[in-house]
């Protein structure tokens, strides 16, 4: 007898554990490690993951039920990756089935669906089915109380059988298409639209797609014509949900490298060789060329016959990326993009699965991808937050990335012009192996940065958000026909609402933070939890109506530039950006049709590679000084230094003006002189005084509820649980309320932990974690455990 250790799909943390079952004798082929199945629990049926097959158990063999059957015919998961999620589990104090639900994608979930139907015809259970007019089998749900009542003894009696049954979705999807029907033609009389359409699709034998008949300019009014006239057939058809299939991609061959580049390749290529899971860190100023080393090596990787993973921060940011790739490598890349619909996800996800794609490109979550043989990870612009996830399991993608380094002894690659401190630190001690590049790939040069002081500019009588510096800059790049990038880091129109007599400000009464004006909507907007208002015409705390706005968001700007250039803008936001293929539609508009300006928010700081840009403009270089989080100054420097790589990355060179009321912050003064290592050294020696991360890890609890009180409690006992078990070395600082004291209507505390070194700390972060739980479950009090949090808000 066989027998399978399953992860069963609840979520509740009480059930975090591995429940046994026996595999029936029939099944014993068809069930293998990375099997899901379905499963008896309870009452009920549910779907699980087979982790492990034994043939002996601990317990009476008797009293464990068998599965009921498999749902795959090749295992969803890999030995590798099973591995991986108990890695993940245990490390970032998550359930085993919330990691493994995040490796697979979504349509691999089940939804399952209560059927009835009827067991054992002939009886009064006929009757009663018959009686209601019921189908064959009959969905639990569509009945009503009375007809389930009426059913129910027959259930209790096994008459009729309730069954779970598991949908996914995957559905299929289908396409217009048009079929040539080759019936012989008849007089077109002056159709020539009709005749030279017939052409086209007849030149097609199976059929041709209605969106390229369209896309090629005709009109439905001519392929209705035709379907009149006989010649053509409407169909639908089956499509492959590659949402880059109709695209064309130029082929791109290799690159010559340059010596620095020729450099870093050959020390990657040694690490390839010699199959060993080193790390790199490769730090290379923007435009240096990291993607062509990035694509040279995937190439050395794949002839090798293995795979590789290369990671983005945000696919549709990065579009230029994408393409990149799939000029290089064709079909074998499979796109995994957070745009698509979970069917389009599960068909890339079944492709990279099948051994039909070697190259994964992706974001965080690609990271799980089912690639066995792996021969390098990529992590491209490795600093950026977008790695860590903010839900749980809260984990790190190059903690992922590291870990299946190790499984297939493959080399890591995390790329940046701006590294995180931790990982320079890492590459400062040696455990990560540092490759620099310091020159431009094209130009050789940085671009040349001016830092003008506003408050200087004010005083001197320009009050506007635009500097006299900025503005004839632009207006130069206008007349010579090159492009400007403007960062400001806030969307909406104004900040906020303020009153001239009280000095109140609108906050959201959900949330504790200000309401941002949005004048497209005419509304206050909480950027937090959604809640909207309408603009105020008086005080609510004073009734005076001087009322007035503060602050300028990207929605105004895009008005004051309109005004002042009277010139064609591109505005990128999350307020332009909402809909699907927005990023890219936008960027295509600006790059294509030469717009003048972009205008965004961080979104646009990253990945852009235009030749025509040579002037990169900071409205605020402040905005990211002041948010409440010890990485502040880093957050500063890294977007300021990303953003004014934009500027001058071929043949025409560029020029950078940042605009700051702190002109004498290192954070800014660095980034202008494009000196990393000084902004390091300054900013590890305050890490060090503060006593922050890269010199002790962090953990971060948040606790939250409806009252205040619940929240002291919580984080009062989660205090002591650490003092207890902690070293005397570590540092607990709080419970406090987060800088964001209430979101959605619960408050927040926090406590942070500091540490260095801490044998027994995942133990105890488990049994918080657990004990909590279950203890404030009923009370809909909620704990994060963060581990090596990326922010502390
Ligand atoms: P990074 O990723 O470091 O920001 P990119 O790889 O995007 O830099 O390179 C910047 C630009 O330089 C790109 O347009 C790229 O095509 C070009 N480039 C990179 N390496 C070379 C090379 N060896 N020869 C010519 N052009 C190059
Ligand atoms: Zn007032
Ligand atoms: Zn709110």
């Amino acid at each position: 007898m066989m027998f399978a250790s399953v992860i069963v799909s609840i979520t509740a943390s009480d059930v975090n554990k591995v429940f046994e079952y026996k595999i029936p004798e029939g099944l014993s082929d068809l069930i293998k490690v990375g099997h899901r199945v379905l499963v008896p629990f309870g009452p009920r049926q549910i779907q699980g993951y087979v982790v492990d097959i034994k043939d002996e158990v601990e317990y009476d063999a008797a009293r464990i039920k068998p599965i009921i059957r498999a749902l795959d015919i090749r295992p969803v998961l890999t030995p590798e990756l099973i591995q991986l999620a108990g890695h993940l589990a245990d490390h970032y104090i998550a359930s085993y089935i919330s990691v493994i639900e995040t490796i697979l994608p979504a349509a691999l979930k089940s939804k399952s669906k209560k059927m009835l139907s009827l067991h054992s015809p002939g009886g009064e259970a006929e009757l009663a089915w018959q009686g209601m007019n019921l189908p064959h089998e009959v969905e639990v749900k569509t009945l009503s109380a009375s007809q389930l009542a009426a059913l129910k003894p027959y259930i209790t009696s096994g008459e009729v059988i309730e069954e779970t049954v598991l949908t996914q979705h995957t559905k299929k999807k289908y396409a217009r298409a048009l079929k040539p029907t080759f019936a012989p033609r008849g007089d077109f009389g002056r159709a020539y639209k009709q005749l030279e359409l017939l052409d086209f699709i007849e030149q097609h034998d199976e059929y041709v797609l209605l969106s390229e008949v369209l896309e090629h300019g005709y009109t439905s009014g001519t392929v209705n014509e035709l379907v009149k006239k006989g010649y053509v057939r409407r169909t639908d058809v089956v499509v492959e949900r590659d949402p880059y299939k109709s695209r064309v991609f130029e082929e791109d061959p290799p690159k010559e490298l340059n010596s620095e580049q020729e450099y870093a390749y050959n020390e990657i290529i040694r690490a390839v060789e010699e199959d060993t899971a080193e790390t790199f860190l490769l730090h290379g100023v923007t435009g240096s060329g990291k993607t062509e080393i990035y694509l040279q090596t995937i190439a050395h990787v794949l002839d090798k016959g293995r795979t590789a993973l290369m990671l983005v921060p945000e696919i549709a940011l990065t579009p230029q990326m994408v393409n990149r790739f799939k000029a290089r490598f064709g079909d074998e890349v499979a796109v995994l993009h957070s745009g698509l619909s979970h069917g389009e996800k599960y068909d890339e996800w079944l492709k990279v699965r099948n051994g039909g794609a070697k190259v994964v490109v992706g974001a965080r979550s690609s990271v799980f991808a089912p690639v066995e043989n792996l021969g390098i990870i990529i992590i491209d612009e490795e600093h950026e937050t977008t790695y860590k996830q903010q839900d749980r399991p809260m984990y790190h993608a190059a903690e992922v990335a590291k870990y299946r380094s190790r499984y297939y002894n493959c080399s890591v690659i995390l790329g940046s012009a701006t590294p995180s401190l931790e990982s320079y630190a890492r590459s400062e001690r040696g455990v990560y192996t540092r490759i620099e590049l310091n020159h431009r790939a094209v130009t050789r040069t940085l671009p040349e940065t001016k830092i003008v002081d506003m408050s200087v500019e004010h005083r001197s009588g320009n009050i506007s958000i635009v500097s006299d510096t900025l503005r004839e800059a632009i207006e130069e790049r206008i007349r010579l026909g090159e492009q400007t990038v403007l960062l400001l880091n806030r969307r909406g129109y104004a900040n906020f609402q303020i009153c001239q007599d009280c000095g109140h400000v609108p906050n959201c009464p959900n949330c504790d933070i200000s309401l941002t004006y949005h004048k497209a909507q005419y509304s206050l907007l909480c950027h937090y939890c959604g809640y909207e208002d309408g603009v105020k015409r008086e005080c609510d705390n004073c009734s005076s109506d001087e009322v007035t706005f503060r602050g300028t968001g990207t929605e105004k700007v895009e008005e004051i530039l309109r005004d002042m250039f009277n010139t064609g803008i591109v505005r990128m936001d999350n307020d332009t950006t909402r809909r699907k293929g927005m990023h890219e539609k936008l960027l295509d508009k600006f790059e294509q049709e030469k717009v003048p300006i972009l205008l965004g928010t961080q979104m646009i700081a990253k990945g852009l590679d235009y030749p025509n840009v040579t002037l990169v403009g900071v409205l605020n270089a402040d905005t990211m000084l002041n948010i409440p989080d010890f990485r502040a100054n880093e957050k500063t420097y890294q977007l300021l230094t990303q953003v004014a790589g934009r500027a001058g990355r071929h043949e025409l060179s560029g020029e950078v003006i940042f605009q700051t009321y702190n002109p004498g912050h290192y954070a800014i003064d660095l980034a202008q002189g494009n000196d990393y290592r000084t902004f390091y050294e300054k900013e590890m020696a305050f890490r060090r005084l503060a006593r922050y991360s890269p010199y002790y890890f962090h953990v971060l609890f948040t606790v939250s509820h409806e009252t205040v009180q619940k929240c002291l409690e919580a984080t009062t006992h989660i205090h002591q649980a650490l003092v207890k078990s902690v070293t005397d070395k570590a540092i607990i600082v709080g419970p406090s309320p987060s800088p964001i004291e209430r979101i959605n209507n619960q408050y927040r505390f926090q406590i942070l932990l500091k540490y260095k070194n801490e044998p027994n700390l995942l133990e105890v972060l488990h049994e918080i974690n657990l004990h909590y739980n279950e203890l404030y479950k009923k009370e809909k009090l909620s704990l994060k455990i963060d581990v090596d949090p990326k922010y502390i808000m």
